[in-house]
């Protein structure tokens, strides 16, 4: 019998509820019960400060309260309004923009570029490759258009990127398929927290470089949105000129988002931006992906668009943005280090971390550890591998406590 009523399925699984919204419902059903002192909610995504409060750069607030109602009501054209395009290429690559043809699409958010992605370049009923720890929506977007997702081990015995992993795993799709998009959510990838290396990096080309002789369309897409929350931003964008070294049928795409970077979460803003070999590809990318947008959302929301371009179109106000910015990543980082310091301290073993909003536990019986630890009134995400606590959400007070609580209930 089908699990739905008048709905049809499709072959998907849907769920109730949103696992991560319960647990945080349930987060907040015991702060009205027992008080705000006796929970700890290390489930949201969002950056929060010490109090728990939302963090939103004053700086970027400030641009949104002097705007016009044009810059808002009215409708940006599909792809997006033209100093945003510009804008947020700078925003994105930083002094590192890759050699190529560029070509920036407007998207709702990262969402809307792998949605976007997913449906130009890859068949129905293909596989998408992407890490065996990764965010859980990968396969709901993938899902929606009929696509799924394949995975590749993340790490080898020795706690390094699986290179090889990622070129059997490749190989083995594009030999089955006609084409193959692969997601790599670097840096500070969600949710363990690591950042590919430039050794990492090469390691990856090489491999690509050395699959793409197949000569079957390739699409790497790096899935960017904490880009601005791993460490010094051109320091971690030093990765994106080896772009270049990939052949003509490898197209490498970054989704870029401001939800984190600008803290613009709800105005759903981000970019799909392409680096081509041709122009004709490039033109291409333009092309199919505004057509997916018509199709899908339509025109994207004009205002976080607007903001972005006075943002780079004023280096006095671009300056404090990416100051008040660093302020939190330094808070976003000292968390994440006392974490692991205490994690070490306790013998509590974590998926490698580098920087950024999750760290992940290794862990065979997830959901039974995190009912365990909900009694006690600390909400964490139990994932297929583990556990996943979100530093960004919770004080580094508390980032000190955790360990050795999640270590004794395990
Ligand atoms: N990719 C990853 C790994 C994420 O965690 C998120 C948001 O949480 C996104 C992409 C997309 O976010 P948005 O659609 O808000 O830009």
């Amino acid at each position: 019998m089908s699990e739905y009523i008048l709905a049809r399925g499709n072959g998907r699984h849907i769920p109730q509820e949103d696992k991560i919204f319960g647990i945080s419902n349930r987060a907040k059903k015991m702060i009205a019960e027992k008080g705000a002192d006796k929970v700890i909610n290390a489930t949201i995504g969002s950056l929060l400060d010490d109090d728990g409060e939302l963090v939103v750069l004053s700086s970027v607030d400030e641009v949104f309260k002097h705007l016009s109602p044009k810059d808002y009501a009215d409708y940006a054209p599909i792809g997006g309004i033209a100093p945003f395009k510009e804008a947020v290429q700078k925003a994105a690559f930083g002094t590192h923009q890759p050699k190529g043809f560029i070509e920036a699409v407007a998207t709702p958010g990262g969402t809307g570029s792998l949605r976007n992605v997913i449906s130009n370049y890859s068949d129905g009923g293909d596989k998408v490759l992407t890490s065996d720890w990764h965010w859980a929506p990968y396969n709901t977007i993938a899902g929606e258009i009929g696509r799924s997702i394949e995975t590749f081990e993340f790490f080898n015995k020795e706690r390094k990127f699986n290179a090889e992993a990622f070129n059997d795993k490749a190989t083995e799709l594009l030999a089955k398929q006609e084409s193959l998009v692969i997601i790599l959510n670097t840096p500070a990838h969600n949710p363990t927290g690591y950042s590919l290396t430039l050794e990492d990096w090469d390691k990856v080309i090489d491999e690509l470089t050395e699959a793409a002789k197949c000569g079957k369309a390739i699409a790497l897409v790096i899935d960017a949105a904490y880009i601005d929350f791993a460490g010094d931003e051109e320091e971690y964008r030093r990765f994106l000129p080896k772009l270049e070294r990939l052949p003509e049928n490898v197209i490498s795409i970054m989704a870029y988002s401001l939800s984190k970077t600008y803290t613009l979460y709800g105005t759903r803003c981000g970019a799909m931006i392409c680096v081509a070999k041709t122009k004709e590809i490039a033109d291409e990318f333009k092309r199919v992906c505004e057509y997916s947008s018509r199709g899908s959302w339509s025109n994207s929301a004009k205002v976080a668009q607007v903001i972005l371009s006075r943002i780079y179109g004023d280096p006095e106000l671009l300056r404090r943005v990416n100051e008040e910015r660093a302020h939190y990543r330094e808070m976003l980082i000292a968390r994440g280090k006392v974490f692991e310091e205490e994690a070490r301290k306790v013998g509590l073993e974590t998926v490698p971390f580098d920087a950024g909003f999750f760290i992940s536990i290794p862990c065979d019986n997830p959901d039974e550890i995190s009912a365990k630890l909900e009694e006690q009134g600390l909400f964490i995400v139990p994932l297929a591998k583990g556990l996943r606590v979100s530093v960004a959400s919770i004080s580094e007070e508390k980032c000190r406590k955790l360990p050795a609580m999640i270590k004794a209930a395990m």
